[in-house]
């Protein structure tokens, strides 16, 4: 620990100047870029190693879907120089030791307490500080609170009947165990096909006695195409690796793959030029796919096309035409991430995996060596929920968070509020509360280290501004996060990504409603936020510190919470 961070406030309570939520990829920068701005950090993180994703998501054949190339900080020069990655893609337990690495190199640990959950964060109006306290009795005041705490971190085990009574083992890809799993001569059931069971039905089924897929959605997918790095591609990218990422940060979703993307419309091409743009890409590998044509998500017929040309391809795989056509996604191409594996369609020609389409009749109930669905019994022995996660905001939810009036942040995203956010990273009534890789931000939509580093860059800006100006409190405006929340929607409206029920799509079991998270558009994002921070940060109120204790003065004399004092910027 920083002997810095051994302050104690006037309550006794140990105090630092920022608490970080989460050692994933966003805390652990965090944690390494406010220490460099001379400030004290502590961060909780409910795990026991650092990696968050990557420490979780253990499953077999868990992989980037970015480039290793790309999926990796940039902060360092040192850094991107050193690390050797060994494949295109790297697969989990070499993003992790990755991550450990960074963690080493900049000595990030001794700030972080692991296994250790943050229950609640609350404003404390008198002092201007955050109180957090944690499920292992902690308790801290900081001035600033940054909630590392991951879009795609909350899984989801679906609520099913007699779940309770089965015998068999019961794993979740996003809670995978250190320990190795062993399917051999075992009937497996995966429920699940997005990314992550897209990514582990191969390499079960080849351990499996039987694999039974139950598949409620088909989604699009292309395979990955990974391969060893050579040292030689690695030095191309290394002698320029600034110029790499920077141009990397001038496509749509912050990667390379964005790259060349057809300017115009699959419709002005003949159906074979289609083909053969839609054949280099298959070829290609990962999300050059998404890159064929511009209006791919804009325009439902040329959206079409794309799907059309997917198709034929799995019936050209999969030997069974009933197989191969419930394989075939009735949705529309891109409105889910797009999912990338290896051989996934070739392993439904194994004779021990089968599919069920469960979409019209779905699972009804677990007896103690059964799954009821899609309208038959089929006996397991053990069953992997490859379910996915709850909305990009649950991890947040599950906190106690109350801000200035003492509300709850998750009372706030209820009844027909959407969980919105100005610049995605932060919320009025939560003065200097900030959330990486928020609703209202490209998240994940793109490649997330990048804009990770990109959210993290600048909070660290704003914080080093709200205190080399002397202020004590930055929160955002009302007004500011309606019109973000505005623009979010305006960017979305007329895209196809409406089309079908993602994670893009708020949860719809929270209000019922429809609404866009990310941010779409990457570099005008970032433009975005640099212009709020260029203009003095605007669309914020900015106080110091005397003017938060008169107000807080103020509100115990009358009982009510007291006018936000807008104070000039400095
Ligand atoms: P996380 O890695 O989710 O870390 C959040 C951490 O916060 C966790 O360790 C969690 O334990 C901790 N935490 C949460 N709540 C609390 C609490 N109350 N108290 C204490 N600790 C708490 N994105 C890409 O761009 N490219 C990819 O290739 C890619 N691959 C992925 C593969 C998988 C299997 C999954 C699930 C996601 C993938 N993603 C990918 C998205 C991925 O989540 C991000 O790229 C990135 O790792 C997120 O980092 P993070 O630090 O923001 O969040
Ligand atoms: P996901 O994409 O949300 O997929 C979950 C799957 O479970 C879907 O097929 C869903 O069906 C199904 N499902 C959920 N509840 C169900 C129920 N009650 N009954 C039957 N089926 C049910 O989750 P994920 O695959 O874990 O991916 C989550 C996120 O992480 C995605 O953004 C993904 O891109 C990312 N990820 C990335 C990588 C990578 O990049 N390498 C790897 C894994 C994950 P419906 O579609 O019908 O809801």
């Amino acid at each position: 620990m920083h002997d810095s961070a051994k302050l104690e406030s006037a309550k006794g309570m140990e105090q630092v100047d920022v608490v970080i939520v989460g050692a994933g990829i966003a805390g652990l920068y965090a944690t390494y870029r406010l220490r460099k701005l001379g400030l004290s950090v502590r961060v909780y993180e409910a795990g026991s190693g650092v990696g968050g994703t990557w420490f979780w998501n253990r499953y077999p054949g868990a992989r980037c879907d970015i480039e290793s190339m790309e999926y990796s900080y940039q902060f360092s020069e040192e850094l991107q120089q050193e690390w050797v990655w060994s494949e295109r893609y790297a697969a989990q337990p070499e993003v992790l030791s990755y991550l450990n690495h960074v963690a080493d190199r900049f000595d990030l640990r001794s700030d972080i307490v692991f296994y250790t959950k943050v229950l609640s964060a609350k404003m404390d109006n008198a002092s201007g500080l955050w109180v957090i306290k944690t499920n292992r009795g902690n308790r801290i005041e900081a001035q600033f609170c940054i909630m590392a705490t991951g879009a795609v971190s909350s899984p989801r085990i679906p609520d099913i009947t007699g779940l309770d009574r089965f015998d068999g083992e019961v794993f979740h890809t996003a809670k995978w165990p250190k320990k190795e799993v062993s399917f051999t001569g075992k009937n497996v059931g995966i429920i699940g096909t997005g990314t992550s069971g897209i990514q582990c039905i191969p390499i079960i089924a080849k351990d499996a006695e039987h694999l039974t897929v139950f598949q409620r959605t088909a989604n699009y997918y292309v395979p990955i195409r990974n391969y060893p790095l050579d040292a030689e591609s690695q030095a191309k990218i290394k002698i320029d690796y600034r110029a790499f990422r920077q141009r990397n940060q001038q496509m749509p979703y912050g990667y390379s793959a964005g790259d060349p993307m057809n300017k115009g419309s699959a419709l002005d091409r003949t159906p074979e030029e289609q083909d053969a743009e839609y054949e280099w890409r298959w070829q290609q590998g990962g999300f050059y796919f998404l890159a064929a044509f511009e209006d791919l998500l804009r325009n439902p017929k040329s959206n079409a096309t794309a799907a059309d040309f997917l198709c034929r391809k799995i019936r050209s795989i999969v030997d069974d035409p009933e197989t191969s056509e419930m394989l075939c996604p009735k949705i529309a191409f891109g409105c889910k991430r797009l999912s990338m594996g290896t051989d996934y369609y070739e392993t439904f020609n194994r004779p021990n995996v089968s599919l069920v389409d469960i979409s019209d009749n779905p699972i009804t109930e677990f007896t103690t060596n059964s799954l009821r669905a899609g309208g038959g019994n089929h006996q397991l022995d053990c069953v992997v929920f490859a379910t996915g996660f709850f909305d990009m905001v649950d991890a947040l939810r599950r906190i106690d968070i109350r801000g200035r009036s003492g509300k709850r942040l998750s009372d706030r995203w209820e009844g027909n509020r959407n969980p919105t956010m100005y610049l995605g990273m932060v919320i009025p009534d939560f003065p200097n509360l900030f959330v990486v890789s928020g609703p209202g931000s490209p998240s994940i939509t793109s490649n997330m280290v990048q804009s990770i580093e990109q959210n993290v860059d600048w909070i660290a800006e704003c914080i080093d501004y709200v205190r080399s100006k002397n202020l004590h409190q930055v929160e955002a405006k009302p007004e500011a996060e309606k019109q973000w929340a505005d623009q979010v929607d305006r960017l979305a409206a007329g895209t196809l990504y409406h089309a079908c029920n993602s994670r893009y799509v708020g949860d719809s079991t929270n209000n019922g409603s429809r609404y866009f998270m990310p941010y779409l558009g990457y570099p005008d994002y970032v433009n975005r936020c640099n212009e709020v921070a260029a203009n003095g940060y605007s669309g914020f109120n900015m106080s110091c510190r005397s003017a938060v204790e008169l107000r807080s003065r103020s509100e115990r004399t009358d009982g009510k919470p007291g006018q936000q004092q807008k104070l000039q910027r400095a």
